[in-house]
């Protein structure tokens, strides 16, 4: 058994945070273990420990627990004070490659950032974090991981009563934008440098020595956030409550709550249940992105220069090159799913006209099936637009176009119904669907038939809920 705990976020950050201990879970009973994970993180531990550990039954030995402190826009409205109200972060672990990460539970019981919450989580909501969260990190997409869930034998109150459960989950840091607002929020510029240090010890050690280490640590959240976004567009993910609270400074996704991929496709699709006016919906997530950054960059404003005037003019130029360096990175992104080799001038609006002639058609398998005209007509029930454009993009590929799109484009995504089966299924004590789901999401460029269809008609519109 080895766990080896370090604590620089409360040694280097004093009231960034509150002491306080998970609750005791009754009768944990470990649901699953990422055993993979754990060995990439130098962790050797048996079922028992990691029951017992990742439920907060135990503390392993060195953790200190803390509940971090943040604010947050959500859904556009400020608030001063959030904070982890049902997590605890048992300290910092490094792995055999140097690099440090978080380990955090969820669902472990009220803090002082509780508010009126109940500090806990249900089975299937701390699964599916599980499994989003393990799919995108298969598919390459940069995410915090999930070590294990354990239930704790607990009855959780929602709209009826549910299975309680304990997430345990790895992060470059839960560095949050909410961080930065909740020292700047209290007008504390001491704290916010000290924390804006931290960070920049932490994720961008090279800046510490630029010229102004402030304004280089922006552009550097800026391109990883960029880069995400990018990602999560290209596979049709929609992370559904982009709040400020919930964007990574790591550029890691963060808080897996009403996520889910996209089907057919459409611009304005939005799964979480209180999201009423679309603010999160799919094609919203790059303005997003500008408008979290820009809550980030006021924070920054007295870090940046002396004199305020100065400060506000380079961060707006910083702010005013999102648009494009999203643009850029999504036209990467594009490029690898339809791909091409190179780059032409003409690849963003190749990519565009796309998106507007597959209006409908199914995400995930369009991309997949570009190079087999055969399959690809099924998934059309208009497909005039597609004869036109696919010529075009034909003549801006070479050999090998097959290889590079079967390797680019997943043919197995975690898809809505099968994940709500897998969690109805857990739910009610059965875990040999979530098992079988993990397994084929685990493996995205594998074509696993029974994963890879879009849901039956009769799935009707999907709908994810908060406050999980
Ligand atoms: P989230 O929507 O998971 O990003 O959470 C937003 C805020 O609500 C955070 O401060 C959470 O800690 C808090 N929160 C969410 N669910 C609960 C709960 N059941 N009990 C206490 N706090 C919660
Ligand atoms: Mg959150």
């Amino acid at each position: 058994m080895t766990l080896t705990f370090d604590h620089t976020y409360a040694r280097n950050l004093p009231g960034a945070y509150l002491r306080v201990t998970p609750d005791v879970a009754p009768t944990p009973r470990l649901l699953v273990l990422n055993r993979t994970l754990a060995a990439d993180l130098g962790i050797v531990l048996s079922d028992i420990d990691a029951a017992s550990w990742f439920s907060g039954a135990t503390l392993p030995p060195g953790a200190d627990p803390i509940a971090q402190a943040y604010a947050g826009h959500q859904f556009g409205g400020f608030s001063p004070q959030l904070g982890d109200g049902r997590a605890h972060l048992l300290g910092e672990i490094l792995a055999p490659d140097g690099r440090r990460f978080d380990l955090q539970l969820k669902g472990s019981g009220r803090t002082p950032f509780s508010r009126g919450g109940d500090g806990k989580a249900a089975v299937a909501p701390m699964l599916r974090e599980y499994l989003i969260s393990e799919g995108m990190a298969a598919l390459g997409v940069p995410t915090t991981r999930a070590l294990a869930v354990v239930a704790t034998g607990e009855t959780v109150w929602r709209e009826t009563a549910l299975p309680g459960a304990v997430l345990a989950r790895v992060a470059a840091s839960h560095l949050r934008v909410g961080t930065f607002q909740f020292f700047s929020a209290r007008g504390d510029k001491a704290q916010l440098k000290a924390l804006a240090d931290y960070s920049i010890a932490r994720h961008d050690p090279d800046l510490a020595g630029a010229e102004n280490p402030y304004l280089a640590f922006l552009d550097a959240v800026i391109d990883r956030q960029a880069d995400l976004i990018a990602r999560w567009m290209g596979l049709g993910f929609i992370h559904g409550v982009m709040n400020t609270d919930n964007m990574a400074i790591s550029g890691e996704t963060i808080d897996y709550g009403p996520c889910a991929f996209m089907e057919g496709y459409a611009p304005g699709t939005v799964f979480s249940s209180i999201d009423h006016q679309g603010r999160y919906a799919y094609a919203n997530q790059p303005l997003i992105l500008g408008w979290n950054l820009a809550r980030l960059a006021e924070t920054l404003i007295p870090l940046i220069d002396r004199d305020p005037d100065r400060a506000v003019d380079l961060a707006n130029d910083r702010l005013h090159s999102i648009a494009g360096r999203y643009r850029t990175a999504w036209t990467g992104v594009m490029r690898r799913k339809l791909g091409l080799l190179g780059a032409d001038a003409g690849d963003a609006a190749l990519a565009d006209d796309l998106l507007t002639a597959m209006q409908g058609a199914d995400w995930t398998l369009t991309f997949r099936r570009l190079a087999d005209p055969a399959a690809l007509r099924p998934l059309f029930t208009e497909f005039t637009a597609m004869e036109a454009w696919l010529p075009r993009w034909q003549a801006r590929t070479g050999d090998g176009v097959s290889t590079r799109i079967a390797e680019a484009n997943p043919a197995v995504i975690p898809r809505n119904h099968k994940v709500e089966a897998a969690l109805t299924a857990a739910t009610a004590g059965d875990m040999a669907p979530f098992h079988a789901l993990l397994a084929a999401i685990q493996h995205p460029f594998v074509e696993t038939e029974a994963y890879m269809l879009p849901a039956p008609t009769g799935f009707g519109p999907h709908v994810t809920y908060c406050g999980t």
